[in-house]
């Protein structure tokens, strides 16, 4: 008799805080039991030499999300969750979308139905495009109370941005339900105002994307959002922070003791500006937003995630096909880049990648590694201690690193639905072999072998670190309507 249903054995093991050789033992699902020369398994894996870390969690995922226009999201559940796992991710969290003049309950219910074929295990952020009275009222509170505990808007894009008044409604109405408010934070008329002169100067090809958003942009924005949050006591996220004068005010937040949080993603810390000027048209395959930036930029982010400042990067997987009528070339290869759908894919090479240039080179130590990619964004959106951790009575999320391999990023390899990486050719060294959810094998030595539908919704209730901080700069909680 077997006295655990699953023992790895003979790892290094690492979590945010330490790092340490042994044994994991693995059943129902759990870890039950760390040491070493731990008893028998109904099945056994051998770590000797890999390492053993907690599943990512990638808290800033767009999979099979609708979307208005020609272009599709390249990915259903199945695809992307599979290739979360090929990555070494083992939760996602995705986002259920209103529509303008429409309900977030139905936006959440549809987006529930497209999760059932998840292999891995998912939350949703709700997309508030239109914040109305009655929404803020009758419809959130229940949908927290259903375990969606974060809300999304974006202070730009035409068809889902929200108006600072409306920002603040929302930010009000998430500090009293003691929800998290994540926030795409761009200057919308800066960016329409440069888009024009852009397009009546001739500047339409896909790097000129980038000129159309320059940091003051985002930085004036972050700025914003931050004193937004600031005056009403609710805590936030900034979402894809994307270069260095954006942390600086994510770390001025912070220094003014602010719940603040700052995301950065695979994409900040590694592509550039440059990569929309590629020839052809293969720079559309580079156009996101906030818009590649540096090599300085990147470099101040690194030493942002080194200084506590950005404490989770995500990918923002966003598939846009390249070929096809619903492609990032279905205007043609001559389109304005004002034509070109946002967004590139990184659910599978967000762990890589940070590990290489990050843990690989020198840059951050493995713990740090295990913070930014699991450990914080489960903090950070209600899901520790379950998840986010190796640690007894948490769910047994876990890769099983190769530090060592020598990888070249291909399409082939990252196993999603789109046509395209942005990272074709890159070169990484470690690569997770192996990855459990829930102590069952999604990917197995680089074979997708999950079932469609083992991953499970991941209700989150109430939590300290979202807790307002009672704090106000003024005499009057405007939230509330009480003097302080
Ligand atoms: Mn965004
Ligand atoms: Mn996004």
């Amino acid at each position: 008799m077997p006295d655990f249903d699953l023992v790895i054995r003979h790892g290094t093991i690492a979590t945010a805080s330490d790092v340490f050789s042994g044994d994991v033992g693995i059943t129902g699902g759990q870890v039950v039991a760390l040491g070493r020369g731990l008893g028998a398994g109904a099945r056994e894996l051998d770590a000797t030499g890999k390492l053993v870390l907690p599943g990512g969690i990638d808290s800033h995922t767009h999979i099979e999300e609708p979307r208005g226009g020609p272009t599709v999201n390249a990915d259903s559940f199945a695809s992307g969750s599979a290739s979360a796992a090929v990555g070494g991710t083992t939760t996602v969290i995705g986002f259920a979308r209103q529509e303008r003049g429409g309900s977030i309950a139905q936006g959440v219910a549809e987006h529930m139905a497209r999760a059932q074929q998840s292999r891995i295990d998912y939350g949703f952020h709700m997309i508030l495009t239109d914040p109305t009275p009655e929404i803020l009222a009758e419809e959130l509170p229940k949908l927290v109370a259903e375990g969606h505990r974060s809300f999304k808007i974006f202070l730009t894009y035409a068809g889902a941005r929200v108006t600072d008044g409306q920002a603040l409604e929302v930010m009000a109405a998430a500090r009293r339900l003691g929800a998290l408010v994540c926030i795409h934070a761009e200057h919308h008329e800066l960016i329409e105002f440069h888009t024009r002169a852009l397009l009546a100067a001739g500047f339409t090809r896909p790097k000129h994307h980038a000129w159309a958003k320059p940091m003051v942009v985002e930085r004036e924005c972050v700025h914003r959002v931050c004193a937004m949050a600031e005056a009403l006591d609710v805590p936030i996220q900034v979402f894809h922070v994307s270069g260095g004068e954006s942390a600086e005010e994510i770390e001025r937040a912070q220094q003014r003791g602010l719940k603040v949080w700052g995301e950065t993603c695979t994409q900040y810390l590694v592509l550039t500006a440059d990569d929309l000027d590629r020839p052809g048209f293969e720079g559309a395959k580079y156009v996101c937003s906030p818009a590649p930036r540096s090599r300085a930029d990147q470099a101040a982010l690194w030493e942002m995630i080194r200084r506590g400042v950005i404490g989770n990067v995500t990918s923002d997987h966003a598939p846009s096909r390249y070929e096809g009528p619903d492609g990032k070339t279905a205007v043609g290869l001559d389109a304005p880049f004002t034509q070109i759908p946002n967004g590139v894919p990184g659910l599978a090479v967000r762990m890589p990648i940070l590990f290489s240039e990050g843990v690989a080179k020198g840059r951050i130590d493995l713990p740090t590694f295990v913070a930014i990619t699991a450990t914080n964004a489960a903090k950070l959106f209600g899901l520790h201690p379950r998840k986010g951790s190796i640690a007894l009575g948490c769910d047994a999320d876990i890769a099983i690193w190769d530090p060592a391999k020598r990888v070249t990023i291909t399409q082939a390899l990252v196993q999603d639905a789109n046509d395209h990486t942005p990272y074709e050719g890159f070169e990484v060294t470690g690569w997770p072999e192996t990855t459990l959810v829930r102590g069952i094998a999604v990917v197995q030595d680089g074979r997708v072998v999950g079932a469609a539908g083992h991953g499970r919704f991941l209700p989150r209730g109430p939590y300290d670190l979202i807790k307002p901080r009672g704090v106000f700069p003024g005499y009057f909680n405007p939230v509330d309507g009480v003097a302080v």
